[in-house]
């Protein structure tokens, strides 16, 4: 296949809106072809996004789906001659979450956070998403194994990661309020890093950066994926750049690890800060909050080793669901509504409440302005994602709502002036003129989350790489539009969707972390003696993933 004369934005190769043809074959980008053409004059070229953080499959997902009758009801999707029939709103079912992904133009996608007790589950609903490749993040920051050897015994705990990471084919190591979870099952909580999570002698502050190391001694593609502790509180923002401030420097070395590999050329670890606008809060309760997001936005700038997604709020109804239990507990307590929790044995928690954003509670109308301010501040945009933390802070497929308001100053303005005062008056975002250019946008939603995955064959579209396109029909006047239809997205080589429309029903890959570990005597001894299942099934094995990818680390 031959794409003509589009014109492309792919930001890895530098190229920026030039006028070019690309040839495909056999599922990759090639220098020749021959074969069917397609007509892109006129038409904006881009390789497939990648959307970094959503949670779509799994058992909290699940859950959610069960407590939210009323949500699925008013979005009935019936069934084509391709597509299959589903349902959304909030929380779609698997059918309908990889059509709307793929109308967008996304091709790739990372599931944020399972518990390797669902693991299982979690792969079966991934392999039930069509035409997307996709990858999950398995959650480590409250797991019994991880708190234990987090203090002094760095090569278990290496090995622990290693092993847990393949046994739940993960693609990257989660941290969901480290400690905090834990303390949750005994009806806490951490408030600070340096807090003890009950029966572990371990701190939070101790658990990041054992993880950190961990993580990065085993060269895993991706940093560390970290949910910050005290997430959802006024005033919180303290907790971040404190956080952040531990990455500032090289995190060392505890004990006798001797297989300390450089990062970068800092030599200090990495982390990836996740849905940042929900850490983001200045003031010390929700009648006063205010924007925190300069702070956020200055520990990303001055720190290379640090990227961030946003979290970006959109007005309208959403599923809040987290591993981290006891925040949930306190927005049920907030909001009034209803609340499923699940403590996950030896390993993790979960909680789900329902929540609407509107546009004219002050509260929610600075926290709109967080994650905008946070893109627009950052001034490298290969290190900040747009993303609504689906489905947390909106649905995923209103990203065309937030590309909008990234590239037209206008359009956020409108949403201030038409909103309450504390839009204006306790945040900067009103006073910040930056616009997102398409060549910009082309890294924050491709290039720079695929790089940031360590995801070399996605994110562009250079000899090589694999063959996920978006072509969409641009419109500066009418980017939501723009950017919610795509014209053409093609897949694996492929055309999956046609004017909008999924036209073709693939099945993608799953993309795994390849990284070994072993069964210790000690684990096998604890595992038998406190978890409900045999550590022999408790792995995934190879039938769970008909198509794996496994990316090499180091
Ligand atoms: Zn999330």
């Amino acid at each position: 296949m031959i794409i003509k004369n589009g014109t492309v934005y792919d930001p890895i190769n530098d190229i920026d809106g030039e006028k070019m043809d690309i040839c495909l074959k056999d599922g990759r980008i090639v220098e020749e072809a021959e074969g069917k053409e397609i007509d892109a004059s006129g038409l904006v070229v881009m390789p497939g996004g990648v959307e970094i953080h959503t949670h779509v499959s799994g058992s909290k997902v699940n859950s959610a789906r069960s407590l939210r009758p009323e949500d699925h009801r008013k979005d009935v999707v019936p069934k084509t001659d391709i597509t299959r029939s589903g349902v959304g709103y909030t929380v779609p079912n698997t059918f309908v979450t990889g059509y709307r992904y793929a109308r967008l133009g996304y091709t790739t996608m990372m599931e944020a956070a399972q518990a390797p007790l669902g693991a299982k589950h979690t792969h079966e609903e991934l392999n039930d998403i069509p035409i997307l490749d996709k990858g999950v993040f398995t959650v480590m920051a409250n797991n019994h194994f991880i708190l234990k050897y987090a203090n002094d015994e760095p090569e278990k705990l290496k090995n622990y990661v290693a092993w847990l990471l393949k046994a739940s084919k993960g693609y990257a190591v989660k941290l969901v309020n480290p400690g905090g979870v834990e303390n949750w099952k005994w009806g806490g909580n951490v408030d600070s890093l340096d807090d003890n999570v009950e029966n572990y002698n371990v701190t939070p502050r101790e658990v990041i950066a054992s993880l950190a190391r961990a993580n990065d001694e085993l060269g895993l593609p991706h940093p560390i994926h970290l949910h910050c502790n005290n997430l959802g509180k006024a005033g919180n923002k303290e907790t971040l750049v404190e956080t952040a401030g531990m990455f500032a420097e090289s995190l060392g070395s505890p004990g006798n690890s001797e297989t300390t590999v450089e990062v970068g050329e800092s030599a200090k670890n990495r982390v990836h800060l996740t849905h940042v606008q929900f850490n983001a809060y200045g003031g010390d309760s929700f009648a006063n909050l205010s924007s925190g997001a300069e702070d956020v936005a200055d520990v990303v700038n001055k720190n290379e080793n640090i990227s961030c997604d946003l979290g970006q709020v959109i007005f309208d109804d959403v599923t809040t669901m987290t591993s981290d239990g006891p925040w949930q507990h306190r927005l049920y307590k907030l909001s009034g509504k209803k609340w499923n929790n699940h403590d996950v044995e030896m390993e993790a928690g979960s909680g789900i409440v329902p929540y609407t954003f509107r546009s004219n509670n002050p509260a929610n109308a600075v926290q709109w302005t967080i994650g905008l301010e946070v893109a627009l501040l950052v001034e490298d945009p290969w290190r900040v994602y747009p993303t609504t933390d689906h489905p947390n802070a909106g649905p995923f497929y209103h990203y065309p709502k937030m590309f909008a308001w990234l590239m037209n100053k206008d359009l956020r303005d409108e949403v201030i002036e038409n909103g309450p005062s504390s839009a204006s008056s306790r945040s900067g975002l009103g006073s910040i003129d930056r616009e997102y250019s398409l060549y910009e946008i082309a890294i924050a939603t491709r290039a720079g989350p695929a790089k940031r995955l360590g995801l070399k064959n996605k994110g562009h579209i250079g000899v090589g790489a694999d063959a996920d396109i978006a072509i969409y029909d641009f419109d500066e006047d009418n980017i939501e539009e723009s950017f919610s239809r795509a014209k053409y997205v093609i897949k694996d080589g492929e055309i999956v969707v046609k004017d909008g429309k999924v036209v073709k029903d693939t099945r993608g890959k799953t993309i795994c972390a390849d990284v070994q570990g072993e069964v210790t005597d000690e684990m096998r001894d604890e595992f038998s003696k406190y978890y409900t299942v045999k550590m022999d099934n408790y792995p995934v094995n190879d039938s769970y993933v008909p198509r794996e990818e496994l990316i090499k680390c180091g």
